[in-house]
This record gives structure tokens, sequence and C-alpha cells, in this order.
């Protein structure tokens, strides 16, 4: 997969001033601009938010909910067994367990989140469920999985084969140095603006590959791995966690935005405080993507890699986000 990106990308860089009307430049080297962004949009984190965005922009075009689309988009995406990172053969944590997380937010501040959910492939919907059929925001561990199971979610293995190889593979050495990139995580984030001009947001992961027993990211955090307000806009985050939640990321993005900022210069204002709260950051990746109420979107990363996939009228585009480095 990663090959496969590398080959298919050209890095182009966004201007702000382009960006602040909405526009984009594609990443195949051409500097053909999409102008006259209008309803419904729909971004997504990484090369997989290609296959994410192609079944929520369907449900937008329909008249579907910015809700609905953002998860039945990223569900795709946690039913992949290919993708190592989300759902469906994520890689484990250092004991060989695979644990989920994820949070779903709408436009209104309605939200709903689950943390370490083991034995459920599809973390989102249980989130979901959280949001409409509890009083509750968040529920975690064997207390998620009891609601999931009660909401009729079936209990599976979510290690594969080939995820078991490459955890089996790194036991060898056993040793975790949280580097996150391209490599080794990939969190999908879907934001999503619907024909009523209501935003939602999803977030989805398996969390950092070997990470220690119990172990939550931003992922499932509101306001850390997904923030969606309709007077604004929303963002969300992908990366590094322990980063991302220092800061309250995804949330100050929307704030940035709230003052003014563009969607791409709010994105890049929060990755310059994450990189001014950390000393060593050579090795340190977080890359944000944002929407705001008026289809204006961006992307910005620490480190160069980053890709968002956007969807809109009839295209559908993988773009490199501008990265700091
Ligand atoms: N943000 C995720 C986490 O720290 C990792 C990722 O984006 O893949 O759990």
């Amino acid at each position: 997969m990663l090959q496969k990106r590398r080959t298919f990308l050209k890095t182009t860089s966004l201007g702000l001033s382009v960006l602040a009307t909405g526009t984009a430049y594609r990443c195949q080297g051409k500097s053909t601009p999409i102008a006259n962004v209008t309803h419904p949009v729909i971004i997504s984190t990484w090369d997989h938010g290609m296959a994410a965005n192609k079944v929520g922009l369907n449900i937008l075009k329909n008249k579907g909910s910015a809700l609905d689309a953002v998860e039945k988009g990223v569900i795709v995406v946690e039913n992949d067994p290919t993708v190592q990172t989300v759902g469906l053969g994520g890689f484990p944590d250092r004991e060989g367990n695979v644990t989920l997380d994820a949070c779903i937010m709408k436009g209104d501040g309605q939200c709903g989140s689950v943390a370490f959910l083991q034995d459920i492939k599809n973390p989102i919907a249980v989130a979901r469920k959280v949001m409409e059929k509890t009083p509750h925001i968040m529920i975690v561990g064997s207390g998620a999985k009891q609601f999931a199971l009660e909401m009729g979610f079936k209990e599976e293995n979510l290690l594969t084969e080939a995820s078991r190889k490459k955890y089996e593979e790194w036991l060898k050495t056993g040793v975790y140095k949280p580097k996150i990139n391209i490599e080794n995580h990939d969190t999908i984030s879907t934001l999503a603006l619907d024909a009523n001009g209501h935003l939602a947001g999803a977030c989805t992961t398996s969390g950092a590959a070997w990470k220690m027993h119990g172990r939550v990211g931003d992922s499932p955090l509101i306001a850390a791995g997904l923030f969606v307000d309709d007077e604004v806009g929303a963002a969300a985050a992908t990366g590094l966690g322990e980063a991302v939640i220092r800061t309250a990321g995804s949330a100050m993005v929307v704030e940035a935005m709230r003052h003014g900022q563009s969607p791409e210069e709010a994105c890049r204002s929060v990755c310059l405080r994450i990189k001014d709260k950390h000393k060593d950051i050579s090795d340190l990746q977080v890359g944000f993507i944002a929407l705001r109420k008026d289809g204006a979107y961006g992307a910005y990363s620490l480190q160069p890699g980053f890709t968002y996939a956007l969807g809109q009228n009839e295209t559908h585009e993988l773009y490199q986000a501008t990265s700091m480095f």
C-alpha cells in the first residue's frame, strides 16, 4: 500500500489564498483548480479515504445525512482486512490483542465514542449507538463490548493471519518506539457536509501498532481526534495520538477557523503548537483535515507523506497535504 501511495502521488503545495476560497490542486502534478465548491463535500484521511468517500458521497448525493455518509464511509475501511490500522485486521497491541477506538460527532454537538473495544469490527457503528441509545458519550473496554453485543453486533476474531504474522515478526525484537508515520498507522477520519448544510465526522482506528495493552489514543476522544460544530466547521486528526490529546487538536482547529483562519491555516496553527510542545519531532507525525461550513477544506501535517481524499460533485481525488518539513 505504501509503495502504491508513493508512486501515485506527486507533492503539490496548497496555497493559502487558494484554499481560502475552497479550491485545491490535484496531486497528480496537474495544477487544475477544482472551482466552485458546493454542497455536498466529503474529506477523509489517507489513501483508504478514497473508498470511504465513494460510499459517503453517494449517500450525500442522494440527499442522505452527513452522519450516515461518514459512518457508512468509514465502515468500508473497518471491514477491509488489508487495512492494518483500522477495524478487522488492525495491528494488535504488544500482547497480541486487537483493540479498537472510534468516535462520531454531529454539528449540533451530539456525539458518541467507544475505546479499547475488542472483538467487534465496526466500532464506529457502536459509537453511533452510544450517541443515539444511551445518555452517555463514551463507553470503554468490556462495557463497550457488552453494549455492542446487546445492540446486536457480532463477536468475531479481528486478528487476521497477515497481522498476526507481522506481530510475530515484531515480537522477535519487541522494540517499541512509537515512530508514527504512514508505515504503521493510518486512522481513518472522515468529515462531511450534506446538502442541508449539516456537518458530521467519524474517526476510527486500531491505534498505534504494538501499543501498551490498554493504551487509548486521540481517535475516540471528542475534541482531540474529532470535533464538529455546524456554526463553524469540522476537523479530525491522525498521527501520534498523545501529541494530539496534549493540544486538544481537532477542537483547536475548529476554534482557529472560528477566529477567521482558513481550513489549512487552522490545521497548520495547531501543527505549529504541537511542534512547540515537543523537544524532538523528528519521528513525530500528526496530520489534520478540516472542512468549513461553506465547503472550504484543507489539511496540513508535520511530516511529508500525509494524504487525504476529497469527494465532491462527480470527482474523487487524492491529495498530498502540505507539511511543515
Ligand atoms: N491517532 C492514532 C492513535 O494515536 C493513530 C493513527 O492516526 O493512526 O491511536
